[in-house]
């Protein structure tokens, strides 16, 4: 559920366990185990807000993220440098919006995605997984 089959690059783990034989827990897996971004600005009252993504996103710079999460990633609008590394699904990436929707989106529909943005300050936070 974690690892999107088509990520190069993922190691799946198969249980919960610290085990080295597939153990997410485990530092060989873990971060290494996942292939989405997490959207830390997804709230019930935005229901298009971005809850997770594929790991290859482009953005115009990261930087320190307010919500908290001092290892999430911030990125800045304006969004023109925004959009998907072909590295998982070519020029396309998945979101999984707050509502449950689940969207292929291209780069230019993923910027429009980022509209729905609960705090309107220009930010976005997320957090990737490496
Ligand atoms: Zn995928």
């Amino acid at each position: 559920m974690l690892a999107c089959p088509s990520d190069p690059s993922v190691k799946e783990a198969f249980h919960w366990s610290v085990s080295p034989e597939g153990g997410f827990l485990n530092p060989a897996y873990r971060n290494n185990a996942v292939s989405y971004f997490l959207g830390l600005h997804a709230v019930p009252e935005h229901p298009q807000s971005i809850l997770l993504g594929d790991r290859n996103l482009r953005t115009n710079g990261l930087g320190g993220c307010t919500s908290g999460i001092t290892i999430a990633a911030q990125v800045y609008e304006p969004l023109h440098a925004t959009g998907w590394l072909p590295a998982i699904h070519g020029l396309t990436g998945n979101l999984l919006l707050n509502d449950g929707q689940v969207r292929v989106t291209s780069s230019a529909e993923l910027i429009r995605a980022m509209g729905d943005n609960p705090t309107h300050d220009g930010t976005h936070c997320f957090l990737f997984p490496r």
